[in-house]
């Protein structure tokens, strides 16, 4: 397998190129902004780009979609209920006091427990909302690692107060469907290092018993 995380733009978001050294084909998951340098990036891992998912729709996580589009040619797949905030992007961008670019357009949904086929990497989609309507996390077990997207991060948990965001509802979602991974699986987030999900049981201040919530 070939990981690459890159960090980019303004939110710091984490980008990350993933794909399967024998056949050579890769994908792009959540290029948020700096289009250039994660292309770059691809280039440097020499793989072929089928495809580009996204966790969920915020703005840190969709910036430089089009403009990858563009150069790949390639399908842009999420969950089905991410696409209208997808749309809404120039919205949410303008209550943050920025302005988007091009809105990127979905070819193509991506259901819970859906496997995306790498080459020969095999990416299940975890249904994970509360974050963000639509949320999906990408599990490789094969590989031992998950994509946590913004539910789940190294410490912490997903914001909610963004619109369609529930604590209750993505306190469920990090209970069963990713506290549900074995403990030595990698969680790579959409923000910040990368930890585990024995380390995120253990620690974790949000997920211990009797702890914020
Ligand atoms: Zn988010
Ligand atoms: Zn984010």
């Amino acid at each position: 397998m070939i990981l690459e995380m890159l960090t980019v733009g303004p939110f710091q978001e984490n980008c990350y190129v993933i794909g399967d050294e024998e056949s050579g084909v890769g994908v792009i998951v959540d290029p948020g902004d700096e289009a250039a340098r994660i292309s770059l990036a691809v280039e440097q891992t020499g793989l072929e780009i089928g495809r580009i998912l996204l966790t969920h729709a915020h703005v840190d996580h969709i910036g430089a979609v089009a403009a990858l589009v563009d150069e790949y040619a390639c399908p842009v797949l999420a969950h089905r209920e991410a696409e209208l905030m997808l749309q809404q992007a120039p919205t949410q961008a303008m209550m943050m006091g920025m302005r988007f670019g091009r809105v990127p357009s979905l070819d193509g949904y991506i259901e819970d427990e859906e496997v995306v086929a790498v080459g020969g990497l095999r990416l299940r989609a975890l249904f994970t909302p509360g974050h963000a309507p639509g949320h999906l996390a990408l599990h490789v077990e094969d590989e031992e690692i998950v994509l946590s997207g913004d539910a789940l991060f190294a410490g912490s948990v997903g914001r909610v107060d963004l619109p369609g965001g529930s604590m209750e509802v993505l306190m469920r979602s990090i209970e069963e469907r990713l506290l549900a991974l074995p403990d030595e699986t990698r969680v790579y987030s959409g923000h910040g290092p990368p930890t585990t999900i024995g380390e995120e049981r253990e620690h974790n201040p949000f997920l211990k018993e009797g702890g914020l919530f």
